[in-house]
């Protein structure tokens, strides 16, 4: 990194500028478990800056890597070719419009804060990330990131309603404005939404509330088998029944829980949490119908929460299976594959081949009320023959859910975690379309590079 770059970088962010071993350190990782140290890490406050810092990038052929909470799980907050992370966690205010129904947020908001904000004068914004306590909303928005509510609240991108982006030319561009509608032009809003910081460093959003629920009411269904919790699923969802989340955990998971003295009742193959939400009265009547619906599907237990303490517990319980399935194995691919919900037992019967033909241990749970399902391949690093076995499998995986008409990501993006994948699901065409769209917004190449697409196809 230039001597001049460092000094023109000190002299205008101060403090806020970094190159210390300690700094790049604690830059340099996300949930992916990759380490890639950045050259320097700036902190911005203002737009004004971040224009500064991309003018002053371009000119020193530096790579930018935007950056909020480091918690995503496909490395694309990872300065892969070196450069400076640009860290928006600093710009975190927000604004509630309780008279249109608006929150106006800096891209550092943490995602818990903006509940916080919008249910303290009785409105919802409704995408809750399990990774919601630490999360930026920046993070949140580059990754179209959802959450169990997306079942029937959908996820970031139907929430966004206006951006404010700084590009790289220089200029800082508002996409959208904060209204319910609005037709006039192109919608280039949703362009940036899920471009995993690719396109331009967002500066300000502008996004939908919601009347908060009256309430809400949980609760967990146990099942022989994760292939009849699944059928379940589509069951409930095919009655027209509108759970709030209802997510699915495994029998490995139950064994995790178990593990760390969590008090299951038997040993059940499956559990479904679920939840609705709406008027306090109707909603014991929901939980009925559900039950009634789950009871066609080799239901073994019920239990509704009796108060909304337990009510909390059921969704903290979800939360915590993340990095409680680790006694699996020191290593976790973490997939986020999203099949039509009527496949979703189709999903489930695959996973099971895969595990008997490979032997690997194969980990379900996730957001299966859309269709969303964490698949994580545990194993131990080192193990002689492993990565190839693993390699192989979640081609297939891969492969298998592009068939059944799903994706390869539902939630976490691609960053560098799946762009060996991408040709599962696009065609040469696709992605040259994607990559001619990229060179427009970045014609140096120097925002966030190296992520989502895959390198060009080796030509004869
Ligand atoms: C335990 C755990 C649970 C999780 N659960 C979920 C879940 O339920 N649903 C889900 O969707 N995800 C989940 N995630 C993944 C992760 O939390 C999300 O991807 C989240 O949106 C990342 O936010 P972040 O602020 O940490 O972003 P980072 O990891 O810092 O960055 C993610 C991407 O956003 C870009 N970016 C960040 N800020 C900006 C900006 N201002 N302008 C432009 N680009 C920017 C980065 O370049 C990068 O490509 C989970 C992660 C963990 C560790």
């Amino acid at each position: 990194m230039d001597k001049k770059f460092r000094d023109d970088m000190k002299k205008m962010l101060k403090h806020r500028f970094q190159d210390s071993p300690e700094k790049r350190i604690l830059n340099s990782y996300d949930a992916m478990n990759r380490m890639v140290l950045p050259d320097a890490v700036a902190e911005p406050l203002t737009e004004e800056e971040i224009v500064s810092i991309i003018m002053l990038c371009k000119k020193f052929n530096i790579p930018i890597v935007p950056r909020g909470a480091g918690c995503g799980f496909s490395g694309g907050a990872l300065a892969v070719t070196g450069g400076l992370i640009l860290n928006t966690s600093g710009m975190n205010d927000i604004i509630i419009d309780r008279d249109n129904l608006v929150a106006e947020v800096g891209p550092g908001a943490v995602t818990i804060d903006i509940h916080r904000a919008a249910e303290a004068v009785n409105l919802f914004y409704p995408p809750d990330p399990a990774s919601m306590e630490v999360s930026t909303i920046g993070g949140n928005i580059a990754e179209n990131a959802g959450g169990p509510r997306a079942v029937k609240y959908g996820v970031t991108k139907d929430y966004v309603l206006a951006l404010r982006v700084a590009l790289m030319d220089g200029s800082i561009t508002t996409f959208g404005k904060p209204l319910r509608k609005d037709v006039a032009g192109y919608n280039l809003t949703p362009l940036f939404v899920g471009s995993e910081g690719t396109f331009g460093i967002i500066t300000r959003a502008w996004l939908k509330l919601l009347p908060k629920p009256e309430a809400t009411l949980s609760s967990m269904l146990s099942f022989d088998t994760a292939l009849s919790a699944s059928r379940a699923i589509s069951s409930i969802v095919a009655s027209g029944l509108n759970p709030s989340r209802l997510e699915i955990m495994d029998s490995f998971c139950i064994q995790s829980l178990k593990e760390v003295g969590h008090p299951i009742d038997g040993g059940p193959g499956a559990i479904l949490m679920v939840e609705v939400d709406g008027p306090t009265a109707a909603l014991p009547d929901q939980l009925d119908r559900i039950q009634e619906v789950a009871s066609r599907h080799n239901l073994l237990t019920f239990h509704r929460a009796e108060n909304e303490e337990e009510n909390e517990s059921i969704w903290e319980l979800r939360r915590s299976l993340s990095p409680i399935i680790n006694n699996f194995g020191d290593t976790k691919m973490n997939e986020d594959v999203v099949v039509p919900r009527s496949r979703i037992p189709d999903l489930f019967s695959f996973v099971e081949l895969l595990r008997r033909e490979t032997g690997l241990t194969i980990v379900c749970f996730g957001h299966a009320g859309d269709g969303n399902i964490h698949v994580n391949v545990m194993f131990n690093a080192g193990t002689p023959g492993i990565d190839e076995k693993v390699e192989t499998a979640l081609h297939r995986l891969f492969e298998k859910v592009v068939e059944m008409g799903g994706s390869i990501s539902g939630e976490h993006g691609i960053g560098i975690a799946k762009q060996r994948f991408m040709r599962h699901q696009f065609s040469e065409a696709q992605l040259t379309l994607m990559s001619n769209i990229k060179e427009l917004f970045d014609p140096m190449n120097l925002l966030n590079p190296g992520k989502i697409l895959p390198e060009p196809e080796n030509k004869e």
